[in-house]
């Protein structure tokens, strides 16, 4: 939860299960997405700081690069992707959702995943796999 709010897109946010305050800041280039809070109408319950790409079902972490510990820690996924050194380089979140550092990953994803519109979930997971796959990755439940 946000315990403060210091202006200028700085807030402490407390976690009530260590009692931990972390300052968190929204990053830089995620101001204007961290400002269209219409995400709240169906997820009332999403992290103050979770924004979907309008239009798209990308998902941003808007305090991605002050996040607190326990985030980065967690790294809620539902699919890993790893490289062929088996290195963690990418999570499936939410349904499609890709998060990923790593440039080479991102766009294999946006040239080669992102065009299919495969609507069942499994037959496009499979798809999806066999694509990275090809491309060297691991994909793991
Ligand atoms: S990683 Fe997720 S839970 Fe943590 S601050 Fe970002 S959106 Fe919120």
């Amino acid at each position: 939860m946000i315990k403060e709010e210091y202006g200028d897109y700085r807030f402490l946010v407390h976690n009530n299960y260590t009692n931990e305050d972390t300052p968190v800041t929204v990053d830089p280039d995620k101001l204007g997405l961290f400002d269209d809070k219409s995400i709240f109408t169906a997820l009332p319950d999403a992290c103050p700081f979770f924004r979907f790409q309008p239009g798209t079902d990308k998902a941003w972490c808007t305090a991605h690069l002050t996040r607190p510990d326990i985030c980065r820690d967690y790294g809620c996924w539902r699919l890993l992707i790893l490289d062929h050194k088996g290195r963690r380089v990418g999570r499936i979140m939410n349904i499609r959702t890709l998060c990923s550092e790593n440039a080479l990953l991102t766009k294999i994803w946006e040239s080669c995943v992102e065009e299919h519109k495969e609507p069942d979930d499994r037959k496009w997971e499979e798809t999806m796999t066999r694509i990275l796959r090809n491309a060297g990755y691991t994909v793991r439940r």
